[in-house]
């Protein structure tokens, strides 16, 4: 007997796009059988004219994230129910080294902020801020307690430590960790923004030529040249621009192992909407940039260049963002979860510029397989988490900030008609979400501790 059955729905698994019916006892799928071949179920979903896919996985947030002196807007409560609103069922946070600290800290701090809170399940990588000899030499042991991956931030306080952060880079690589990478180049950056600055130009109108696409494509480079002679596999988040995914394409043919994320907001917006009378509300870093480089991100996206979309979901109060009046003092960021997955159906899928598979290895299983998560995570295969998501791809929503469930009380995209939404999602066997309304006790999410990194994630 199983617990339940989702069943009239097409199917989509590694190895393709189907009808079948999907069973699942307590948190596990056990079956994906033909239509009407499943055994009986104490639940039953009739998913006729439904998409089921897996639970997205965002290897990409910043929830109770503290930046600037202020925490951001979303906990691990509301952000985990915007998450599981939208069709993502797992998420890997990004927990910060406090300068001078110790990394084991960085994880218990986090811990301590997801525990009691998460909706999903997470992990976490350490955003490693201080690469002290100690740091380094904790490295071996984070990466044991399946915490696999490090982030290290190129724009500031980067470069003076250049040496040390590539010892880390060297231990890490040795402990079977990636390196997630933010690529700024903090001197092209600074020198851009002096000049606005001197020049009186300090609203949010300048805030792009204060960080142009030749700082990002520089600082790819630069990275992939130490990573490359420390023996670190390289992932770089959030790529904006034309020239940063041309360095990941040379480098590829050059037989590197390197990854590559986008955003949704480079796929969706652009620095035109800098120029509206609110436009701080769409400062994040990197800015956005033209429409030629958003087209030059979508051609990635089709042709495998980048791997993963993910959010970089970091949300503040339309206030807190507009409040400040310097570029340089706006915070970072903004709400993205709830949107991450139906909005790229909407724009991938619905467009004709994605297939239902590019889609879904996009937004869940190269993210799961990249992050030592697979097959637990990302697929619907026998043996899984019963991570799911009924995916209705006719229902038409418009986006509201005030129906979503970030406590940011806007959405950068605001009023966009999207084509497709998630009806239903299931995290471990359990119906949590009905028709965008959100019903799972704080706490359930689990801690999931990581495999390392594999070179050869694209053939598991
Ligand atoms: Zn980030």
């Amino acid at each position: 007997m199983l617990d339940l059955a989702i069943v009239g729905a097409t199917v989509v698994t590694p190895s393709g796009v189907a009808p079948a019916d999907v069973g699942v006892i307590a948190e596990k799928i056990v079956n994906i059988a033909p239509p009407g071949a499943l055994e009986s179920a104490r639940r039953t979903i009739d998913a006729c004219g439904m998409l089921l896919i897996p639970g997205a996985v965002d290897p990409h947030t910043h929830l109770d994230a503290e930046m600037f002196s202020m925490h951001a807007i979303d906990d691990f409560k509301s952000g985990t129910a915007a998450a599981v609103a939208g069709g993502v069922t797992t998420i890997v946070d990004y927990a910060f080294q406090a300068h001078g600290g110790s990394l084991a800290d960085a994880i218990e701090k986090w811990s301590a902020k997801a525990r009691a809170r998460a909706l999903i399940d997470y992990g976490f990588h350490v955003a490693l801020l201080d690469p002290s000899p100690e740091a380094i030499a904790e490295i071996p042991r984070v990466v044991e307690r399946g915490v696999t991956s490090f982030k290290i931030f190129m724009m500031q306080g980067f470069e003076a430590r250049a040496r040390d952060f590539m010892r880390a880079f060297r231990v890490a690589g040795d402990s079977g960790a990636l390196l997630a990478i933010h690529a700024e180049d903090e001197h092209l950056i600074g020198f851009c923004t002096e000049r606005l600055l001197a020049a009186d130009k300090h609203d949010v109108t300048h805030f792009a030529a204060s960080r142009p696409p030749l700082s990002e494509a520089a600082a790819v480079r630069r990275a992939l040249a130490m990573t490359e002679l420390s023996g670190t596999p390289a992932y770089f988040v959030h790529l904006s621009s034309r020239e940063a995914v041309d360095e990941i394409r040379r480098a590829r043919s050059r037989g590197r192992v390197v990854l590559a994320e986008t955003r949704p907001i480079y796929l969706y917006l652009t620095e035109e909407r800098f120029l509206e009378p609110n436009g701080a509300k769409y400062v994040g870093y990197p800015p956005l940039r033209s429409a030629e480089h958003r087209d030059a991100l979508w051609a990635a996206l089709e042709d495998g260049t980048v791997d993963v979309v993910a959010t970089d979901h970091c949300s503040w109060t339309l206030e807190r963002k507009i409040s400040a009046n310097r570029f340089t003092r706006m915070p970072p960021g903004m709400s993205n979860l709830e949107t991450l997955v139906p909005m790229l159906y909407s724009e991938g899928v619905a467009k004709g510029r994605l297939s239902i598979s590019r889609w879904v290895d996009l937004t869940a299983t190269n993210a799961a397989k990249i992050f030592g998560m697979y097959p637990r995570k990302g697929a619907i295969v026998e043996g899984a988490a019963a991570d799911l998501v009924v995916f209705d791809p006719a229902c038409r929503v418009v986006i509201n900030s005030r129906e979503m469930h970030s406590r940011s009380d806007y959405d950068p995209f605001e009023g966009f008609e999207v084509t497709g939404w998630p009806k239903m999602t299931i995290s471990r066997g359990r119906p949590i979400v009905t028709d965008r309304k959100v019903d799972a006790p704080a706490g359930r999410g689990e801690f999931i501790a990581r495999e390392r990194f594999s070179p050869r994630w694209r053939n598991q």
